[in-house]
């Protein structure tokens, strides 16, 4: 037998179980051993039944008093019942459709059952535990059995006996791992954790075997990142020489104070850009952090080391805003900065029309942008695509998006016009990322965090409105609208459907709520506009609308010709309308905290008190529970830790983000092994270790990467 043996010539695999086999991904004798449980049951842990609490998973020793198949009255199901005992107490035990079980488990014989306990109004009882011979197989040596996640067709027993069949190959697979980093990080080696993983001897042994596999999975991620961060920091850049006095005028210039972190965040770029090798660093920050004005100074030091710098932004509108941010800061500084999007292209040192003659008034900018004329650049990411070339671009700053792909760099680098350096770069995200996360995520970037708002800040006030509440909600808002403000009301669906889990873009949250009142936004914009605000003037958005019918809808609303916009998330990213004031969120159940705070950042930006008004459809206690946090609770960061902890990254980030989905033990929860795995990580020797280099490229190409 070797490694690579199918595992069709092993003892008593046919072609049928070698097919069934296959879908589990299982053709060789590696894989077998790579094919690990998924839990446990732990026989040393046997509980008797006066013990058992509700809620409980457990494992209880019992013999079957009585066990029958009957139909249930009204789907016609089969039900099977069964009354066990310990010998002290009896419980109920009921499977559903599985009729066949009854010529397995018969009256008078002993088992283990594993499930979760139920206690209701019906007693006490488990619903469709799993279940084990007591005599037969490896209850009595192994105390803890292995249980694997099955296809049809394929028995616990028959995956545990190839394994056991197989187990000694472990010795054979070659540890990627040498005894330095073992030590280090206090692993065991590959094959003690191959064989531990399935045939633990206790639970100690198992979770030392557990830990060293986990701890390759992290490994793994973090050196690919490491590996990246390398290889952008083997390039050469431009020194983008801190100018201090100059800054310091600048920071003193500005309306307000700098807040601390905006402090903090500013020197470890402009530290970092003053340097031969290129800036890769993430901003985060809440909406309304000041992101913008630290992205500013080093805008300004690329432009007094006389380099040109652009500034991208995910969509138009934000591209115009942050334009013209930059030119009313940049107001006495004689800096020529210009916007150059699908639509539009103009500077602030000549007007260029968008209506005239667009084409070679477009052709003009790009002239202006090549001879290095423009100094500060600012488009949308389509900027990528555009015939842009620099003459010496040195500074690539993103909003709202987290880090750049090898393509995007490439790109860049080609129209930098300067072929021996590479631009600084920095990315900027409101997308609160708690920071030891961020490292496990993003760990070929620098992070800076600001995690402070600016002290004259009005805090949103939220509440969490009780149904019967909500008329007094609706006249609220009545009133804010004859006080001139604006209003937002968020919707989780477009429109009424039977099959709610069909959402507008960015939906985190993917539950069926069948007999539950939906919320969409045609509804609630038919009922607002007829019924409840007749005298205003409501409007509507969603992402199916066309681009030209959702602008209009957004210029509407900017301009104050909507009082109330009634909207899916796709207001989440972006506009800037100071006059809003209220922001009200329907079905707020559906949607994670994080997301919910990006809606209250789209008010509370202005001297306007402002307050977040959100409904739940849900009774359910946790949802209760997390959208009170979400009322008392301000800070971004705060709120998604919350929901990192409760519900696990792939629904509060998506599951795209990371190579992270792809661990099959670990998670961003063992916080001690990323701690180590990046120590280790950092800095690392890739020429020392080449099959480690190997192994990243294979694996890479095994799993989904953005
Ligand atoms: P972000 O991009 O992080 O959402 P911005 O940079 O757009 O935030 O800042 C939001 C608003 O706050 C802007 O009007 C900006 O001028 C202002 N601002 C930024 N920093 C401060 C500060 N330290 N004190 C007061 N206001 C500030
Ligand atoms: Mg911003």
């Amino acid at each position: 037998m070797r490694l690579d043996t199918l595992v069709t010539k092993l003892n008593r695999v046919g072609d049928v179980l070698g097919k069934k086999l296959k879908r589990l991904g299982i053709e060789t004798v590696r894989d077998l051993l790579f094919y690990f449980p998924f839990r446990y049951e732990d026989f040393s842990q046997i509980k008797k039944i006066k013990d058992l609490k509700d809620g409980e998973e457990v494992t209880i020793r019992v013999k079957v008093e009585l066990i029958a198949n009957k139909r249930s009255p009204r789907k016609r199901k089969m039900i099977t019942e069964a009354v066990v005992s310990d010998g002290e107490d009896q419980m109920k035990v009921i499977w559903f459709g599985q009729p066949f079980i009854t010529k397995t488990i018969r009256t008078g014989s002993e088992i283990y059952l594993s499930g979760k306990i139920k206690d209701d109004m019906f007693g006490l009882q488990m619903v469709s535990p799993s279940f084990e011979s007591v005599k037969k197989d490896t209850a009595h040596t192994a105390r803890i059995v292995p249980i694997y996640s099955l296809t049809n067709g394929i028995t616990q027993k028959q995956i545990r006996f190839l394994v056991r069949q197989t187990i000694d190959m472990a010795d054979e697979l070659e540890d990627w791992l040498d005894d330095y980093i073992l030590e280090k990080a206090d692993l065991v080696p590959l094959a003690n954790a191959i064989r531990g993983i399935h045939f633990p001897e206790n639970s100690e042994d198992l979770k030392i075997c557990q830990r060293r596999l986990k701890f390759d999975e992290i490994f793994l991620l973090q050196l690919r990142s490491e590996m990246i961060r390398q290889s952008i920091k083997k390039n050469k850049s431009k020194k983008i020489i801190f100018k201090e006095e100059e800054t310091k005028n600048f920071v003193n210039s500005l309306p307000f104070e700098l807040t601390k972190k905006q402090k903090i965040s500013a020197w470890e770029i402009l530290q970092d850009m003053d340097n031969e090798r290129p800036m890769n660093r993430l901003l985060e920050g809440d909406v309304g952090s000041g992101k913008t004005v630290v992205a500013t100074m080093a805008l300004y030091n690329t432009v007094l080391n006389n380099s040109q710098a652009v500034l991208m932004a995910p969509t138009e509108i934000l591209a115009f805003q942050h334009y013209e941010t930059l030119c009313k800061i940049f107001e006495q500084k004689k800096i020529n900065i210009a916007l150059l999007t699908g639509t539009r292209a103009c500077s602030n040192t000549e007007f260029i029309s968008d209506k005239k003659n667009k084409k070679s008034e477009k052709k003009e900018l790009i002239e202006k942008i090549k001879k290095g004329e423009i100094k500060i650049l600012v488009g949308t990411h389509a900027l990528l695509t555009e015939k842009v070339k620099f003459k010496d671009l040195e500074l690539v700053i993103v909003d709202e998006q987290h880090r750049f792909g090898v393509d995007q760099r490439k790109t860049i680098r080609e129209k930098s016009g300067n072929e021996i350096t590479m631009p600084h770069f920095l990315s900027m995200t409101a997308t609160p990322i708690p920071r030891s996360f961020a490292l496990t995520l993003y760990g070929e970037l620098d992070i800076s965090i600001i995690d402070e708002m600016p002290a004259d800040r009005k805090l949103v006030k939220t509440r969490l409105v009780d149904p019967h509440n909500r008329d007094k909600a609706y006249e609220f808002i009545k009133k804010q609208v004859e006080q001139g403000r604006q209003v937002f009301v968020i919707c989780p669906l477009i429109e009424d459907n039977k099959d709610t889990r069909i959402q507008d873009t960015n939906n985190i949250q993917i539950i069926n709520y069948k007999n539950q009142e939906k919320k969409s936004v045609l509804s609630e914009y038919e009922k607002l506009s007829k019924q409840i605000f007749p005298d205003l003037r409501v409007g509507y958005l969603h992402g199916k609308l066309k681009t030209e019918e959702k602008g209009e809808t957004m210029k509407k609303f900017v301009g104050g010709d909507l009082d109330i916009l009634v909207s899916t998330s796709v207001v989440e990213v972006g506009v800037d309308i100071p006059n809003a004031s209220v922001m009200m969120i329907e079905g707020a159940d559906r949607f994670g905290l994080a997301q919910l705070h990006q809606f209250r950042g789209r008010v509370g930006r202005s001297e306007h008190q402002s307050y977040c008004f959100i409904f739940s459809d849900s009774d359910s206690k946790k949802s209760q529970e997390r959208l009170e946090f979400f009322e008392k609770n301000n800070s971004g960061f705060a709120v998604a830790q919350y929901d990192l902890e409760t519900r696990g990254p792939g629904e509060v980030y998506g599951t795209t983000q990371s190579g992270m989905m792809n661990f099959r033990l670990a998670s961003w929860r063992d916080s001690d092994i990323i701690k180590i795995a990046r120590e280790i990580a950092i800095d690392f020797d890739f020429g020392r270790y080449p099959q480690v280099k190997e192994k990243i490229k294979k694996w890479e190409d095994s799993v989904h990467l953005e």
